[in-house]
């Protein structure tokens, strides 16, 4: 395995730092406090091409294979973790998904949007249908030209803000996974209604809502993917949306370590600098290796993906081991701050407080491992019997 970065990756992320330096800082307590969305930024990501990375060129992305966004979206969310997922969301499962599954018009019609700074958002999660995503219920019924969906979204990230849905639905009452498509739908259709959530613990800036589709008639010609192994494909196409999520979890631990780390070589006491104490270097090397890990999973699930989807395993332990350590280090990074880390003039508080969602949202660690304990116990009985 090569983890060498090419010139041109080494060139984009170097633009990425450079941009979340430069571009990102002015908007963050302002974002923190109001959670609006911050537009003008937005239209900052696009212009720099962060939205299309992996969008083909065709439709005015630049093509490049998702280790270069993933790249990108490390280098943001070590300064903020609200962007990162704006560009995560804009570089995988919705537009692989419209790339790879949607007909001409659909990929003509919406993956330039999305180049041009509309995050799409997805639609999975209903109120009783967390987890046990394939229980959801919103139904979508073909009446002539179009189909109808009725049900109810929750926590749907930039509802609201965003406007391209690409909404999972159950056609004709069938049970399972096997009744699951998805519908492109925009948030101008009637029979959308977004109700915001004001204020979430983390991650403020990009709005959480619940969405409301009441007889909201969408022209057939919008829908993505038809039930029967719809379900399989769009999995397959949200890998990319958890590799993704496990690179903000790493991006912001690290922006919490690079902050501790210049604080503990800054800060004395006792006449010394606490980093020359070893129970704060143990901090430091503990923090490192779950940093580490964490990048490498990430990175091996980035790119041992040569038909552009990652295997699930990868991109499931990735998301656990990233998400667990961007917990452990932001705390611990905030600790080395002692009383200052607390306070809310430096960003600890607010880094601890984004950490947090990423054993949660894309699939919640426990699910994850779910996934990953009956995949290695399948691989070993196959290995088993071919020892036997
Ligand atoms: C900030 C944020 C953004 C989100 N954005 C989106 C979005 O854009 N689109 C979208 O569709 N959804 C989104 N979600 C929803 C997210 O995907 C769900 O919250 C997640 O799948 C868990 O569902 P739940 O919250 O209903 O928890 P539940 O499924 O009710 O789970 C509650 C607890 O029980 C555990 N549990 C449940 N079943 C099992 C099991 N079989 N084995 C072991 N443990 C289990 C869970 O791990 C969890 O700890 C978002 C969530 C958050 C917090």
């Amino acid at each position: 395995m090569n983890f060498c970065l090419t010139d041109e990756q080494k060139e984009l992320q170097t633009r990425a730092r450079a941009f979340a330096r430069q571009k990102i800082p002015p908007h963050i307590a302002e974002m923190d406090r109001t959670n609006g969305y911050p537009w003008p930024l937005i239209k900052e990501l696009a212009q720099e091409g962060f939205m299309g990375i992996t969008i083909p060129k065709e439709f005015g992305g630049a093509g490049r294979p998702l280790i270069d966004a993933i790249l990108v979206v490390e280098e943001i969310a070590k300064v903020c973790g609200t962007i990162a997922r704006v560009v995560v969301d804009s570089n995988t499962a919705v537009p692989k998904a419209i790339a790879e599954y949607g007909n001409a018009a659909q990929r003509q019609k919406f993956l330039p949007t999305i180049v041009g700074g509309d995050k799409p958002v997805i639609a999975i999660t209903e109120p009783e249908a967390g987890s046990a995503a394939t229980w959801l219920k919103t139904s979508a019924t073909i009446d002539g030209d179009h189909v109808v969906l009725n049900g109810k979204k929750c926590w749907i990230t930039g509802a609201g803000s965003s406007r391209l849905y690409l909404v999972f639905a159950r056609f004709d009452n069938v049970a399972g996974a096997g009744g699951i498509g998805a519908v492109l739908v925009t948030a101008d259709t009637k029979g959308l209604k977004v109700a915001r959530i004001p204020m979430m613990m983390g991650l403020r800036g990009m709005p959480e809502g619940e969405v409301d589709f009441v007889n909201c008639r969408v022209p057939k010609s919008q829908i993505l993917v038809m039930p029967g192994d719809g379900f399989r494909k769009l999995m397959r196409c949200y890998n990319l949306q958890r590799v993704g999520a496990a690179t903000v979890a790493l991006g912001i631990g690290q922006g919490a370590f690079d902050l501790a780390a210049a604080y503990a070589n800054k800060r004395k006491q006792f006449g010394q600098s606490i980093g020359s104490f070893q129970g704060v270097r143990w901090m430091f090397a503990d923090m490192h290796m779950r940093l580490e890990s964490a990048r490498l999973l990430v990175y091996r699930a980035a790119t041992t993906n040569a038909d552009g989807f990652p295997d699930k395993m990868a991109a499931a332990t990735a998301k656990v081991c990233a998400s667990e350590a961007a917990i452990a280090v932001t705390n611990a990074a905030l600790q080395v701050h002692g009383a200052a880390g607390y306070s809310c003039d430096l960003p600890l508080e607010r880094m601890v407080r984004d950490a947090r969602m990423f054993t949660i949202g894309g699939g919640t660690a426990e699910m994850q491992r779910n996934l990953i304990g009956s995949e290695v116990l399948a691989r070993a009985s196959t290995e088993l019997q071919d020892v036997a």
